[in-house]
């Protein structure tokens, strides 16, 4: 079973353009939205994110609606505990393919963390290497997990 979690050095989510998020009013309260729109930054990033480490710089303090927690999930979604983590799952997957593409390496880091993935690292596998994805090579540097 895949089962969520959040990789380092990806920040998708945190990509806040409202134009691909057109239902925010429908789970966010008024001083949530305002919030959230006064975050949105430059190329719809947030202006919390730092985009060399690829880190929220304000992690410990950041907003509810940054948080994948069951209480906020079935609080902003309706979505019951027991389906927070396929939801959660979900979620990344579509954000991450919206933002890096559905051939990035963040989508192949995500995936082989989660589980959906066997990946490829084994004993026998280097640590750079390249992929093959509908015969695009794509170059793969598990360091970087
Ligand atoms: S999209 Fe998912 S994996 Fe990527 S930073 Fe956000 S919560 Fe983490
Ligand atoms: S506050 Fe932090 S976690 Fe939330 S969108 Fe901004 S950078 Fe990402």
């Amino acid at each position: 079973m895949a089962t969520w979690q959040c990789v380092k050095q990806c920040g998708a989510c945190c990509n806040l353009d409202p134009a691909e998020r057109p239902d925010l009013d429908e789970y966010l309260s008024p001083p949530e939205l305002e919030l959230y729109l006064s975050m949105v930054g430059e190329g719809g990033w947030c202006v919390n994110f730092d985009h060399t480490t690829r880190e929220c710089r304000i992690y410990s303090d950041r907003p509810r609606f940054c948080r994948v927690e069951s209480e906020v999930f079935q609080d902003m979604y309706g979505v019951e505990p027991e389906e927070v983590n396929d939801f959660a799952i979900d979620c990344c997957r579509q954000q991450i393919e919206g933002v890096y593409g559905d051939r990035s390496l963040e989508i192949i880091r995500f995936n082989k963390a989660v589980g959906l993935s066997r990946g490829c690292k084994d004993a026998n596998t280097p640590d750079n290497f390249f992929v093959f994805i509908c015969g695009v090579a794509i170059y793969y540097n598990n360091l970087r997990i």
